[in-house]
């Protein structure tokens, strides 16, 4: 129930009407008991500074940020996080004594599926060579969430040689494992991977035919890669088919979606998030979507 007392959470984006951050945010919460409520803002890019003010007069007490904020919020937030600086992307706002402080948790999302299979498959990271396909903002977060697991070697494939280039430059000295390669390099790279992200659009709807990979090229992998598609509709992408066709384990971006915002609501409320509730939120907002 909203009162004279519940405090605001939110989500800004340009659109932000597909955002399903307020669904798992809002299930949350009630589940939770707490005196909040999560809303889309909808904010054009010229008008980013006055809502950040405008935030701020009203005791918003924190939010996400997705397209096109990710970037142009930095220079108005207080302070950002090491990893936020590393990515060069804020996801998650909050307000302190300080003023806006900003974070990414999508790093740290990207890797709850991950970390929860260490102890049963006693995966050992530090042997666990990572390929990233596409070179987007997504995949700054992958590299970022490779190198705190330990990956020994981080190979980024792209189309652009240029934007190639840039990638590499963003984390030369951070990343001495990185190294930037051209889709034909692919074929050499597949026998050595223990792990495989799809951080392209290639496969999501309505292309759900796409897939990064080409069959033969699934079958390049070894028997114990993980392939990891960002992608969370559909479920499973074309990718994440093939790898399962081969008997290789497969992950969604359904679960990066869910601990990127519980890692948010952690943040702002303190208290643990209900992962399993949010995941069930999402899942059955999707459901209803593809129904109608
Ligand atoms: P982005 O910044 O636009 O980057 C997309 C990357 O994919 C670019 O490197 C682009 O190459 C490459 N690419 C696009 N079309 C391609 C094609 N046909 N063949 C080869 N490469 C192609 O997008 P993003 O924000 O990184 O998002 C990427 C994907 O991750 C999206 O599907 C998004 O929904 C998903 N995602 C999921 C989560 C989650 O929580 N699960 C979070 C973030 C993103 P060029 O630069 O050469 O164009």
């Amino acid at each position: 129930m909203i009162k004279g007392t519940t405090q605001l959470l939110g989500v800004i984006g340009h659109p932000v009407k597909h955002s399903m951050s307020p669904v798992m945010h809002n299930a949350a919460i009630a589940t939770l008991g707490l005196d909040y409520v999560y809303l889309p803002f909808p904010i054009a890019p010229e008008q980013l500074s006055s809502a950040i003010d405008g935030f701020a007069a009203i005791g918003l007490q924190g939010f996400n940020i997705t397209i096109p904020h990710k970037q142009t919020i930095i220079p108005l937030l207080s302070e950002i996080s090491d990893v936020a600086q590393a990515i060069g992307a804020v996801n998650t706002v909050w307000w302190s004594d300080r003023g806006w402080c900003g974070t990414n948790t999508d790093a740290l999302g990207f890797m709850g599926p991950l970390t929860d299979l260490t102890p049963s498959s006693e995966r050992d990271w530090s042997q666990t060579p990572a390929l990233i396909l596409g070179n987007g903002g997504a995949a700054r977060a992958v590299v970022a969430a490779c190198h705190q697991l330990g990956c020994p070697e981080i190979w980024v494939v792209g189309r652009s040689r240029e934007k190639l280039a840039a990638f590499a430059k963003s984390w030369s000295a951070s990343q001495p494992n990185l190294s930037v390669h051209l889709w034909d390099s692919l074929n050499e790279l597949l026998p050595q991977a223990g792990l495989v992200v799809n951080s392209t659009p290639v496969g999501m709807a309505p292309k759900v035919d796409a897939s990064p990979l080409s069959s033969e090229q699934m079958a390049r992998l070894p028997q114990q890669a993980i392939a990891y598609d960002l992608i969370y509709t559909p479920r499973p992408t074309q990718f994440l088919q093939q790898a399962a066709d081969r008997g290789l384990m497969a992950i969604d971006g359904l679960e990066m979606l869910v601990r990127q915002g519980a890692a948010a609501l952690e943040i702002w409320t303190q208290q643990t998030p209900p992962v399993d509730v949010m995941r069930q939120a999402l899942c059955a907002h999707l459901a209803l979507s593809k129904k109608s």
